[in-house]
């Protein structure tokens, strides 16, 4: 099974409640081995929902309790966003998941490598995102590509 961003599936499960969907990365992916997963669902926050954004650190930072994530309006949601990051390792492990393809620039999914970040290997302008799900998952060893 592949993990795929439930956005890029198709399902309007983003904060703002759209969809974010990637044709050419369905077209090369098997419908049968996709399991869509929107990690800030699974923790339990609304769509739509205010944006969120990591502050103090990467989502690596996050889960070693050395950084948060906020709404816009300032409320703590770094609670929802662990148990959604742990409930997607859930899945990954019991589908038997070892790559994922994820949303880049999220604060769950986006998955910017921290050497890259360092490296300054982006266009002007962008901003990477190690997201909380995506950290976790890459800790334990799950491959993500991540999609833009
Ligand atoms: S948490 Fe991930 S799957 Fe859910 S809307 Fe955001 S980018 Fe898409």
């Amino acid at each position: 099974m592949i993990l795929v961003s439930a956005c890029l599936c198709g399902q309007h499960c983003r904060y703002d409640g759209q969809a974010k969907p990637d044709a050419s990365l369905m077209a090369r992916l098997n419908r049968d081995d996709v399991l869509p997963v929107c990690p800030e669902q699974l923790g339990g926050l609304p769509t739509p929902r205010p944006a969120c954004r990591l502050v103090g650190g990467t989502g690596a930072d996050v889960l070693a309790g050395r950084a948060s994530v906020v709404d816009r309006f300032g409320v703590d949601r770094t609670h929802a966003f662990v148990r959604g990051a742990r409930r997607t390792l859930a899945l990954a492990t019991t589908h038997g998941v070892r790559y994922c393809c994820m949303k880049a620039k999220s604060p769950s999914c986006g998955s910017a490598a921290l050497s890259s970040m360092a490296a300054g290997l982006w266009p002007k302008g962008y901003r990477p995102v190690l997201g909380v799900t995506a950290a976790l998952l890459m800790n334990h060893g799950i491959e993500i590509e991540e999609i833009p």
